[in-house]
This record gives C-alpha cells, structure tokens and sequence, in this order.
C-alpha cells in the first residue's frame, strides 16, 4: 500500500492555497519526493512529514517550479545532520542541469549532505519490498520528462531486498568505464556515477561526465 502527500499541487507560480509542485510517496518503508519546488520544506513541516529518512527525490524535469526547492532542502538535511546520501534521480537533461544548479549554490568541496545523481531510462528501475518503481517518458514543452508509476507486487512475487541495498547492488555491477547505454539490456537504472557524489563544481563536471546510460539491470531481476 501507498501513502500519497500532496504537498504542492500549483503549476508555475503559487497561490495563497497551493504550493508549487511536490509529491510525498511512501513506499515499502521507503520515501520518495516527487518534485521540489519552492516551498515545499514548509509543506512537508505541514504535513507532518519532517525531513528524515528522506531517502530518494524523483524529478519529472528540470523546470524550476520543479527543482528550485531542492538548494534549501539539501541546506536544511545538512544543518539537521543528516548524513545519509540524498539520491536525486531524473532524465539525463534534467540531472545535467540540476548538478549545476546545486553546484552554483555550493561550491564548497562538499555539499552539506551527500548528493548521489542517478540518471533515469524508461522502464522498472526499482523493485523492492513489494514494489516496483517504473519510470516513462512525458510530452512537457520539448523536455525531457519523466513519469513516475508505483505498482504493488502479488507478495509470492516480492523480493526483499531494500530499495537502498538494491541500489548498491545495482551501482556494484556498473562497469566502471562505461561509455554510453548499452544496446541489449532492458530497464532501467542508469547510474551517474557508482561512488557518492559531492556537488563542488569540479565534482558536478566529473559527475557530468559521468551521467551515461549504463543500462545496468536485466528483466530477469527485475521479475
Ligand atoms: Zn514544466
């Protein structure tokens, strides 16, 4: 079962009773942040959401009534100390620009918490205590956008792992010089980078580069 928060439901710009777009998804013990936009740190103190075990943003584009909160959640997650890596996850436009983003904001050699960019491809990118998380493409004014779908699994079909080790699990397969997506693989996950990443603007350059789309995890797994 899910747990839907909508914390903002505007488009563009706020008004006096809806916030900016942002979406709180629980599942599988598991949190998701659909979008960022402005204000949402306020909304999610409303909802009585907090900020902890806040684990994944999923980010349908890079406009920024989508994104600009982020630079303030991620300095809010650093002042409470939270040390846990923030994984931001999208299409490759929209990781490209808000690495740079949240790279203009912190020139720091680190970020005030650990930022891990993971490029999205369309299909099942996650498959964890009896989920499935699988991401497609979106018509948006000429973006690269991503849709985000959740899908209970039959419990015979449930794996356990947490989405977390998965992950690992899935970073720990990518070859460490991949070039490019791979032509057989099907879904999904495309890593920016197997190593945490830092948001300083030499460590966003590098993570740049290294946003490719390693098709990473066979259907078979995935099942
Ligand atoms: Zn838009």
């Amino acid at each position: 079962m899910f747990e839907l928060t909508f914390l903002g439901t505007a488009a563009s710009t706020p008004s006096a009773e809806r916030g900016l777009p942002a979406v709180l998804v629980q599942a599988g013990g598991e949190r998701f942040l659909i979008d960022c936009g402005e204000g949402t740190q306020r909304q999610l103190l409303r909802a009585g959401s907090g900020f902890r075990r806040l684990g994944h943003v999923l980010l349908t584009h890079a406009h920024l009534d989508h994104v600009l909160g982020l630079g303030g959640l991620i300095a809010t997650l650093g002042l409470m100390d939270i040390r846990t890596p923030l994984r931001i996850c999208g299409s490759g436009e929209t990781m490209r620009f808000v690495a740079q983003y949240l790279a203009s904001l912190y020139p720091l050699p680190r970020a005030p918490v650990p930022l891990d960019f993971i490029e999205l491809q369309a299909g099942r990118v996650l498959a964890a205590n009896g989920f499935t998380l699988r991401c497609f493409p979106v018509k948006h004014r000429g973006t690269e956008s991503l849709g985000f779908r959740f899908e209970t699994v039959p419990r015979a079909r449930a794996r356990r792992p947490s989405t977390k080790s998965l992950i690992r699990a899935i970073a720990a397969r990518a070859p460490s010089n991949s070039r490019g997506p791979s032509a057989t693989a099907t879904p999904a996950i495309a890593s920016a980078s197997t190593n945490r990443q830092q948001v300083t603007k030499s460590a966003a350059d590098r993570s740049l580069r290294r946003l490719r789309s390693n098709r990473l995890e066979g259907r078979s797994r995935l099942r």
